[in-house]
């Protein structure tokens, strides 16, 4: 194979595999947001709970005040009543008592009531606040976890691109920016393979000539459709810059 045609080779599996690594790691913000939605929703059950312990305790506050002035009233009747001086006037306030004193006894019920809510809302609060601290612990681990995984997908990067350096050198300069042109131009592919008559890039057929051509790989030839450089993988896989480097820019006539 053509020695410039086979770094190029070389370089797209390089280049494919650091856009590899960067969709790996564009990819971790959406793993952590899965993270998010059950912290968000524990807190949000949480706000939920503690609001409604608090309207309660408002209302029961009112309640409250509402107990003690039908009890004043109670109690300034009772005290009425020894000044009664007839039995009408006694009876009349007796049936006033009895009113005041159901009343109170409804309010109590209803006090009652709200308590058993308050503490109902309040258990609901303390259950919802051991699921934030869990959801939590999970959010910040799994940050922690990423933090990780980047540094380490980094760093591979950081050894792809020392390793694309030593291609890029034995390169043509106007043979890389051409490739830069492509491998820009078309998705991060520029360099592909033609196999059955076909080229991979765009899955167009190749004419025979131009098929064969290939085969022979003494030149870089381009789909005609996608302008992709072409070429064609025989059995022996030789990507190493060791193997693929040419001692110098001659053409050899070998392979
Ligand atoms: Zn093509």
């Amino acid at each position: 194979m053509n020695e410039q045609l086979k770094i190029l080779v070389g370089l797209q599996e390089i280049d494919s595999s650091i856009l590899l690594v960067i969709d790996q790691v564009d990819a971790l913000p959406d793993k952590l947001e899965q993270y998010k939605a059950p912290l968000k929703e524990a807190n949000d059950f949480l706000e939920k709970a503690k609001t409604q312990a608090e309207l309660l305790n408002k209302k029961k506050k009112d309640k409250d005040m509402q107990l003690d002035e039908f009890q004043d009233k109670i109690e300034k009747l009772k005290s009425r009543s020894a000044d009664v001086k007839t039995n009408k006037e006694y009876e009349a306030n007796l049936k006033e008592i009895e009113s005041f004193e159901k009343n109170r006894d409804r309010i109590e019920d209803e006090i009652l009531t709200m308590m058993e809510e308050i503490e109902t809302f309040s258990n609901i609060s303390k259950e919802e606040e051991v699921k934030v601290k869990e959801a939590e612990k999970a959010f910040k681990q799994e940050e922690e976890k990423q933090e990780e995984e980047k540094k380490k997908l980094f760093s591979e990067v950081e050894a792809i691109k020392a390793k694309r350096a030593e291609y890029v050198e034995k390169l043509d300069k106007k043979t890389y920016d051409r490739y830069m042109q492509l491998l820009k131009k078309l998705g991060g592919l520029a360099v592909v393979e033609t196999r059955n008559e076909i080229c991979l890039g765009c899955n167009t057929n190749i004419p025979p000539q131009l098929c064969s051509d290939i085969k022979k790989g003494d030149d870089v030839h381009t789909c005609f459709y996608c302008n992709r450089l072409l070429f064609y993988k025989d059995d022996t896989p030789a990507n190493s810059p060791q193997e693929a480097a040419p001692a110098s820019n001659d053409r050899e006539e070998t392979e």
